[in-house]
């Protein structure tokens, strides 16, 4: 029996004498800054700020992002041409030089006492900044022969020490397991190691965030040993069972904050009933030059049959780029107007928002709506006839959420590309009207198997009919061997007047060598194809150039646009009928299949090519995939069951924690289970605001990215 609570001043003298109860105990330890650990001062700090660990937490969950051991690093020696192999080794040599045929050529080399190899990579120059002279690498590849020497052509590699690190991988001899950490400058992996190390000093003996029945039932490894294994394994299994118990606390908190968000929306059972005769919607409907696909209408009485009813609307609505949600969306939001309310759209991107606008405002031309866009600094006279009720429909970026925003009475809003926003945005954004209903448009297509671990508070519209009239995509995955055929291609359909996207190639944790890529890549297409207008369009570019430049190329007057991921979503040009993507094979199945949706909107065929020379099973799995499938979920599940773990969405597309749970997602009995304790926990605590569950509510929050603050003090 807990003791009985004291009153407040009593209890403030009280509390430095009593031991604080253990969870709260370990959430201070947990949750200190980085700063509080030996060693670690404002300098590292920064260092460490872009990996995204500011607290001792945030240190022991930069996991590793796969392991080395002597089963599998091959020495030198004995790496026989045509095999995959992962070398380790020291760079003896970093060189760039220039090929007769004018690529640059970089050629780094690797030293392991038995043997030299080199990693060669063509105009892709930017990858010696990292692999300096001294540094100790890691190279995986498939072994060629090149100039009498062992070579490897665009091995993934890893960095796993610099010269003046003290620590080396002797390790390897001794059977050790040693983990690769995601990196940056500054950062090696030696170095987190050591810092790791003085975190699970830091946090010994500390308490359990998930219920200790919990652990038990699922006979799990306990935390602290989990984290402890997960750096520093012992041996194959212990490693294993760690990684099985960081997997179930994600799917374990992931049920939590929906629990946490569904009492919530239960306890309140309020909403906003739109009770407009649909007379808009059937004018827009009847203007529309085609004829709705039965999905889309069939989404559409899901979607106003919800916001008709006087509960808070919660819905999803899936399907394919391309495949009409927006009108569907257009005509909720009329629903919403004429039933006395405004609405709202958030887009992830200013090119996005721009592009609804343009393509709303088209559509509703001749209706009696007031449209507005807002992004970036909105002006006073906008947020003023946004908060007086004179606009009607607001189409916007993030911007809609921020403070200054207000809404005379937001009674639909809607988020498109949901999964690109954080769980906090889109909260906030409900947050602008008295609960108005909520829709979610979605083109990344989730196995249904997984849509009850992700979105269990959601309910489903899918739209699984593209409209007819489309030719739709052809897919190539070509090989370094193909570029001069594929650009012949290109310069034949540039020829012909039609216009290419090239994506560059994704470059984890650095925005700018990214932008420098890609640079690169439009010098050197500029000099290979003279007669084509190519422009470059990237991240780093100011919100108004990205959009003059895709004006223009919407406008044909640029024939071939070199990007970095950005253009990932939404843009429409229907004249565009080829989408080179390099280095395909470090994007996601999800991203690739966006990025060629990018294509084939128009009535003319479509060419997608993804230049990968995969060198893992998994990288020819998920190539062949992309290849063979064209239906986004048949993608999806064949990604799930290649991947069997690793994450669904990247990091950098997903607003939810990312889920490296796939494996145990697919044991939909787990997730039952998992799914019934959790439930069964927020039932008694709603608000996990008794001692006990303090630190679970921290660890659900924190992987919310603190969204759950939001719902837990409103
Ligand atoms: P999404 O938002 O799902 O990517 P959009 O709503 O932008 O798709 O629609 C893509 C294109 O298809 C637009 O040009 C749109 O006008 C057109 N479109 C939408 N629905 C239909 C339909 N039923 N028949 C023909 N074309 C359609
Ligand atoms: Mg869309």
């Amino acid at each position: 029996m807990p003791q009985d609570k004291p009153d407040e001043k009593a209890s403030a003298s009280a509390a430095a004498r009593r031991p604080m109860p253990p969870a709260v105990e370990a959430l201070n330890r947990f949750a200190a800054p980085i700063t509080a650990l030996s060693g670690i001062g404002p300098a590292m700090a920064r260092k460490l700020e872009p990996l995204g660990i500011a607290t001792v937490s945030d240190l022991l969950y930069h996991l590793p992002r796969r392991y080395l051991d002597r089963s599998n690093v091959t020495p030198i020696r004995e790496a026989k041409v045509g095999e995959d192999v992962t070398v380790v080794g020291t760079v003896t040599e970093a060189d760039s030089r220039t090929t007769r045929s004018r690529k640059k050529m970089l050629v780094v080399t690797l030293f392991d006492g038995t043997g030299y190899v080199s990693g060669v990579w063509f105009n892709q120059d930017y990858h010696k900044d990292k692999l300096t002279v001294g540094s100790l690498a890691a190279f995986s590849g498939k072994v060629g022969f090149l100039y009498n020497m062992l070579q490897i052509t665009n091995p993934s590699y890893d960095i796993l020490g610099s010269e003046e690190s003290d620590e080396r991988v002797e390790g390897l001899n001794t059977g050790r397991i040693i983990p690769l950490y995601p990196a940056t400058a500054g950062v090696t992996s030696a170095v987190l190691r050591r810092f790791v190390a003085r975190a699970l000093e830091a946090v010994k003996g500390m308490a359990d965030p998930v219920p200790p029945p919990v652990v038990a039932r699922f006979g799990l490894m306990g935390l602290e040993d989990a984290l402890s294994e997960v750096h520093f394994p012992s041996g194959a299994e212990a490693l294993k069972k760690a990684r099985y118990r960081l997997a179930f606390d994600e799917l374990f908190t992931m049920q939590v904050g929906l629990a946490v968000t569904r009492k919530r929306r239960q306890s309140q059972a309020r909403g906003v009933s739109h009770t407009g005769a649909g007379e808009l919607a059937d004018r827009f409907k009847s203007a529309l030059p085609f004829e709705l696909t039965g999905s889309q209408r069939r989404a559409f009485d899901e979607i106003s049959a919800d916001m008709r009813a006087p509960v808070q609307m919660n819905r999803l609505l899936q399907g394919e780029v391309g495949s009409g949600k927006t009108v569907v969306a257009v005509m909720a939001l009329l629903l919403a107007v004429e039933s006395g309310y405004q609405g709202a759209m958030m887009a992830p991107t200013e090119i996005l928002a721009h592009q609804h606008y343009r393509r709303i405002s088209e559509m509703l031309a001749g209706l009696p709506v007031c449209l507005e866009l807002l992004t970036g600094a909105p002006s006073k006279a906008v947020l003023e006839a946004i908060a007086s009720g004179e606009v009607d429909i607001v189409v916007g970026t993030h911007a809609l959420v921020s403070a200054q925003v207000s809404f005379a009475n937001l009674g639909l809003a809607i988020v498109d590309e949901q999964h690109r926003f954080g769980l906090e945005q889109r909260v906030l954004l409900g947050r602008k009207g008295k609960d108005p209903d909520m829709l979610h448009m979605s083109a990344t297509p989730i196995p249904r198997t997984l849509s009850l671990t992700l979105f269990g508070d959601l309910d489903v519209s899918v739209i699984d009919e593209i409209p007819s009239g489309r030719k739709g995509v052809v897919t190539h995955v070509a090989g370094q061997d193909e570029r001069e055929g594929i650009f012949a291609m290109v310069a034949r359909e540039v020829g012909a007047g039609r216009q290419v996207f090239v994506v560059c190639p994704l470059i984890e944790e650095s925005d700018k060598l990214e932008v420098r890529a890609a640079a690169e890549e439009a010098q050197r297409i500029a000099r290979e194809l003279p007669e084509a207008r190519v422009e470059l369009v990237h991240g780093q570019m100011k919100g108004v150039e990205k959009r003059e430049v895709m004006e223009r190329f919407g406008a044909g007057e640029i024939d071939i646009l070199i990007t970095t991921v950005m253009v990932e979503v939404g843009v429409d040009v229907p004249n565009a009928t080829v989408m080179i993507v390099e280095d395909a094979d470090r994007f996601g199945l999800a991203q690739l299949h966006q990025l060629r949706g990018r294509i084939g909107r128009g009535t003319e065929r479509a060419i997608c090519v993804f230049f990968a020379d995969p060198t893992t099973e998994e990288g020819k799995a998920r190539m062949e995939a992309i290849r063979q499938y064209s239906d986004g979920f048949a993608l999806a599940e064949a990604d799930l069951a290649i991947r069997g773990e690793g994450s669904l969405f990247g990091t950098r597309q997903s607003g939810l924690p990312d889920l490296k749970v796939a494996r145990l997602a697919r044991n939909l009995d787990l997730i039952r289970k998992a799914r019934a304790e959790a439930f069964a926990i927020v039932d008694k605590d709603p608000t996990l605001s008794n001692k006990e569950n303090v630190l679970l509510r921290w660890e659900t929050n924190r992987r919310f990215g603190g969204a759950l603050d939001w719902l837990f003090h409103a």
